[in-house]
């Protein structure tokens, strides 16, 4: 039988919600590109409800347990003292989401002698050490699509809550104002302006299909062009680079991995190039930014907005500079855990438990590493090119 970890969230400082805001979730059966949604033999929870805090337990601890399974549901994942830390050494499964990462370094790693798979319940493994997890012949696995959508809608979200300069307009009202020439003096229309996509993958493509019925001009790179017709349909123009990219835009997304490439990309020279009072909305990983860089554009002026929702660490400190800097809609790291998304995952975290203890093939779309190399969607996203 095994030892499994599951280091998730705290519960609601308020407590569960005695009754959900909605009765359901709707039916989706596939993704954008026809990818089935998680197939595991069956759930063990309602669709919409609370699953990824520690009482949750994504649904799974029951079903584990009567297994014969032992599991341990915890948010203490910091420090040697830690619940995890302390578990390792003899833990054969590490289950984590990225929004409250059980980070995995080599140390870590080095002294989980019984692990076998770490599952990331949700999309982005970088809390894993990879290189460690491949000369380890650990298995790296994650809910591949399972919040891409849900990522895309917060980013559209952001987009217009930070060129519209929503969030203190929505403070005059809650501090009892009225006050419309501060609210609108730096609110401006999002059409007509050049959109950039850093990155055209799950997340970033369907955030430039949402963005296309706003009259915007769309612009985009990543490592391959997208096909001829998408490009044609949605109006893109197509950069070599990043840096192509960001000098000619008003609007930066970013939805690339975390990778050595990617690692602190946006610094003061990048942010330099771009057209004064640019707006950037980070939704991928906060390490793809140079914390410090991004605070100093913010307050010259060189940026107009930064929003995201993506730190370094998780969860972040209390003097983290991004809490603090002018003119953000900073969320934590919640767009890709809507109880929708929750619910995708967790089942998403089953399919993948199934097969583990049935020794059947985890589905390619959700490996990372698997067998002492990048597998699957790892080959693809996580391999240096
Ligand atoms: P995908 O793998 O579908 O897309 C990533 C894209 O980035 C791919 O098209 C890939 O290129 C491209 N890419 C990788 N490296 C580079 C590079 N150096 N330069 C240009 N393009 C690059 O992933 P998703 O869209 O599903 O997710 C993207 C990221 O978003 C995840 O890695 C994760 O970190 C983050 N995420 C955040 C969430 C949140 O809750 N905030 C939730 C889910 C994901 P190609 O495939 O063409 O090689």
């Amino acid at each position: 039988m095994a030892k499994i970890v599951i280091v998730l969230y705290p519960d609601p400082t308020v407590g569960f919600p005695p009754i959900y805001a909605r009765d359901s979730l709707p039916v989706i059966e596939r993704y954008p590109n026809g990818q089935t949604l998680p197939t595991p033999s069956a759930i063990d929870f309602s669709p919409g409800q609370l699953l990824g805090s520690v009482s949750g337990g994504l649904g799974l601890v029951r079903w584990l347990e009567s297994l014969g399974h032992e599991v341990i549901v915890t948010s203490d994942k910091e420090g040697p003292d830690s619940v995890l830390d302390r578990e390792l050494p003899d833990t054969d499964v590490v289950i984590s989401q990225p929004f409250w990462p059980a980070y995995l370094s080599p140390e870590r790693l080095q002294s989980a002698k019984n692990l076998k798979i770490a599952i990331t319940a949700g999309i982005g493994s970088d809390h894993v050490d990879l290189k460690s997890a491949i000369a380890k012949g650990i298995t790296v696995a994650e809910v591949t699509y399972c919040n891409s959508i849900s990522v895309a809608e917060h980013t559209v979200m952001q987009v217009l809550a930070l060129v519209r300069d929503y969030i203190p307009q929505y403070k005059i009202v809650i501090d009892g104002g009225w006050d419309i020439a501060d609210a609108v003096s730096r609110s401006y229309d999002l059409e007509g302006m050049d959109v950039g996509v850093f990155a055209a993958g799950r997340i970033g493509r369907a955030v430039l299909e949402r963005l296309a019925p706003f009259d915007v001009k769309l612009h985009y790179t990543d490592r391959y062009r997208l096909p001829a017709d998408i490009e044609e349909k949605l109006g893109l123009t197509w950069h070599e680079d990043i840096h192509d990219l960001a000098k000619g835009i008003d609007v930066l997304t970013v939805h690339a991995p975390l990778t050595d490439e990617t690692h602190g990309l946006l610094d003061d020279d990048l942010l330099a190039t771009m057209r004064r009072g640019s707006y950037i909305v980070n939704p991928a990983r906060g390490a793809i930014a140079d914390r410090d860089a991004i605070v100093r554009a913010l307050e010259s002026g060189q940026l107009a907005g930064y929003a995201g929702d993506v730190w370094f660490p998780q969860p972040a400190p209390a003097d983290h500079p991004w809490r603090t800097m002018p003119h953000h809609g900073m969320t934590p790291h919640t767009s890709g855990t809507s109880l929708t998304a929750q619910a995708r995952y967790a089942a998403g975290t089953r399919e993948i438990l199934e097969n583990f203890f049935a020794g059947t093939p985890i589905r390619p779309e959700y490996l990372i590493v698997e067998g002492g190399a990048y597998a699957g969607t790892g080959a693809h996203s996580y391999q240096s090119k």
